[in-house]
């Protein structure tokens, strides 16, 4: 997900509003697109950056082992410098790239046990049927 900020970088102050598309790669599920719409602001010291990513994971329920949609719209507020340190992501020249960033804060929004619904009823512990799509019997 990167940016040129040649224009940006000469002068401080300037700003500049993208949006750019790069893949998101769940730690355990499929990659997929995923964008960010962010504003730059050059700083002089650094780069700030600030907006908002999206992207429409497919995660695995935890109860029924389903996989479904999971819309993620998540803020990005972070700074980009030439001296990157732990409150700074690292850039060098004329190219921005997000996908770091980017990353972690989606990782940081994916819920640690997924649900695909609130009242999700699971598998039957006894033969594993799908409650969510009736009753197996086992109880009867
Ligand atoms: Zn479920
Ligand atoms: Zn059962």
């Amino acid at each position: 997900m990167r940016i040129n900020i040649a224009e940006l970088k000469r002068e401080v102050g300037r700003r500049l509003s993208v949006r750019v598309q790069g893949t998101f790669a769940p730690e355990d599920g499929a990659p997929v697109p995923c964008e960010a719409a962010v504003r730059l602001t050059n700083l002089g010291e650094a780069i700030a950056v600030e907006g908002q990513v999206t992207t429409v994971p497919r995660l695995t329920c935890s109860r029924c082992l389903e996989t479904f949609e999971y819309p993620l719209a998540v803020r990005l507020d972070e700074e980009f410098s030439e001296h990157p340190d732990e409150d700074a992501f690292g850039y060098a020249g004329e190219v921005l790239d997000l996908g770091e960033a980017v990353r972690q804060a989606l990782e940081l929004a994916l819920p640690m046990r997924a649900v695909c619904r609130e009242d999700c009823r699971g598998l039957c512990p006894s033969c594993g049927h799908n409650l969510n799509q009736g009753p197996c019997g086992c109880s009867a």
